[in-house]
């Protein structure tokens, strides 16, 4: 692919450094975009304030259309956004197609939002002193909404704020991820063709002191974070009275009860453990396996580990691409070794090329290494073999923060007992907790947890209620 260059700028052009993007797989220039300093963040909030006052003046079926308009657009292209995908991370194209066909879907649901999700009548009536008000509440705008994303869904994570935040009526300024800002700021590029008024969406491409600028400005009315827990807590202190949503990391993990079809529960751990090459905030990263079949369970899940084909992304046939960096593939190496000095024994990979690393998987993982305690983001999974489902959910909910956890059984007593105490934002019954519907209410449970995603939720996070009563002096019956 030649490298792109989007022609999405700061508001006050002038000669600046370039981030220049790069396909981690082989090393080539994908694209570039500005590196903007944190003094261009003024100029980028004064357009959305006047974005903002545009935002609330359309209708909401103008805004519905808006959205449905560029989720037509995204469908048809959905090859070349597949492909930058592909090209700016490393996902495979089966998975980069995936992620754009639900980025298809988010921006429809968003629509909807606009659509369906006005406010309430007030039962004032209810209780005893109101009878004689009648009235209801609407769902206003905020404002301006600071969006900051990550690398690792790069189309799909944009559109889950950008398509909330516009159909409540905002604006919102996109701080995507510096290592792969192309294929969302290839979105906003649709929106605007579709129609978008200017200033609605903005893109501020550049890092960390460019975030922390936009995030502590007063004009701005929430932040909607998504990325790691070290930046989270950086946000939140920066962040002042505003409204933060923070989608953080997770460590999730998978229990494999004695009396599950064994056969899905391999394929779906397989898949919950290694898409997108682990770099998933709810991939599988402990599986804690029955005694009674552990021994069957290890020799399947390793021999279908070591069958993934990992390499190329462009490829049809691959199954692992490389991770976002050489570093962050070593990085995950540095994690594996460390536990493995630990006591821990080595099943399969920890097999370094480039940034691809070879899908590993591991067992004898002491409690105390960083490998069980904290979320690795890379394709590694651990093995763990459990007597009891006490001793299991006992041990899925040791890490401090959680995402997503899973369980395998036929067992309808057991599925119910995980469903309760599991302490993660979502339970999966006979899946691995790999598992998201964009519409569903999606964020985590325990430390740095803060709002749900989910188109729906998201809307009703980044919409203030406005409440309007009307006292008549005589009710009428
Ligand atoms: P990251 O925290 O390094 O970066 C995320 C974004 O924050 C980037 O755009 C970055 O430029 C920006 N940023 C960095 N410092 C900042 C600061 N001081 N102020 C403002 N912005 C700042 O995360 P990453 O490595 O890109 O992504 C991986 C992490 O994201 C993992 O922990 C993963 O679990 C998490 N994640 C969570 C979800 C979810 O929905 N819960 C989804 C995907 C990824």
């Amino acid at each position: 692919m030649n490298a792109i260059e989007l022609h999405i700028e700061p508001p006050r052009a002038a000669t600046r450094d370039r981030i220049v993007v790069t396909n981690p797989y082989d090393g080539s220039e994908v694209g570039s975009v500005a590196d903007m300093p944190p003094q261009d963040a003024q100029a980028i909030l004064q357009a959305a304030k006047e974005g903002a006052r545009a935002c609330r003046a359309l209708s909401r079926h103008e805004r519905a259309r808006l959205l449905d308009a560029c989720a037509t657009h995204v469908e048809r292209d959905q090859a070349a956004f597949a492909n930058l995908i592909v090209a700016e991370v490393g996902k495979t194209i089966r998975q980069a197609t995936k992620e754009v066909l639900r980025c298809v879907n988010t921006l429809r649901l968003s629509a909807d939002e606009a659509r369906r999700n006005a406010g309430e009548v007030i039962p004032f009536d209810a209780y005893a002193g109101s009878e004689n008000r009648q009235g209801w509440f609407t769902r206003e705008p905020l404002g301006v909404i600071v969006a900051i994303t990550p690398y690792n869904d790069p189309l799909n994570l944009a559109a889950h704020k950008l398509g909330p935040a516009i159909a409540g009526g905002n604006a919102v300024i996109l701080k995507p991820s510096e290592l792969a800002p192309l294929s969302a700021m290839k979105l906003v590029s649709y929106l605007v063709a579709a129609g978008l008024p200017p200033n609605i969406v903005s893109v501020a491409t550049g890092g960390a002191a460019l975030g922390e600028a936009l995030v502590s400005s007063r004009d701005v009315r929430m932040v909607s974070f998504t990325g790691g827990f070290i930046t989270g807590e950086k946000i939140a202190r920066s962040a002042g009275l505003k409204k933060l949503a923070m989608d953080l990391g997770g460590n999730a993990p998978v229990i494999v009860q004695g009396d599950c079809k064994l056969e899905d529960a391999v394929e779906s751990c397989i898949s919950g453990a290694f898409w997108a090459a682990g770099q998933n905030c709810i991939g599988t990263q402990r599986l804690l396996v029955h005694s009674s079949i552990y021994e069957e369970f290890k020799r399947r899940f390793v021999d279908s580990a070591q069958a993934l084909k990992a390499g190329n992304p462009k490829r049809a046939d691959t199954d692992v691409g490389p991770m976002i960096s050489g570093q962050a593939a070593a990085r995950a190496k540095g994690v594996v070794d460390a536990a493995l000095s630990q006591g821990a024994t080595l099943l399969c990979g920890n097999l370094l090329d480039g940034a691809v690393y070879a899908p590993t998987v591991l067992e004898d993982v002491k409690f105390d290494s960083v490998l069980w305690q904290q979320e690795v983001f890379a394709p590694v999974v651990v093995l763990h073999r459990i007597d009891s489902l006490e001793e299991a959910i006992g041990l899925a909910n040791e890490p401090e923060y959680s995402l997503h956890a899973g369980i395998f059984t036929n067992d309808l007593e057991a599925a119910f007992k995980a469903a309760e105490t599991l302490e993660a934002g979502g339970v999966m019954i006979n899946d691995s907790s790999d598992y998201r519907f964009d519409a569903m209410p999606f964020g985590g449970f325990k430390y740095g947890s803060l709002g749900r995603e989910g188109v729906r939720f998201a809307y009703e996070e980044m919409t203030q209620p406005k409440v309007v009563c009307i006292r008549r002096t005589a009710r009428q019956v």
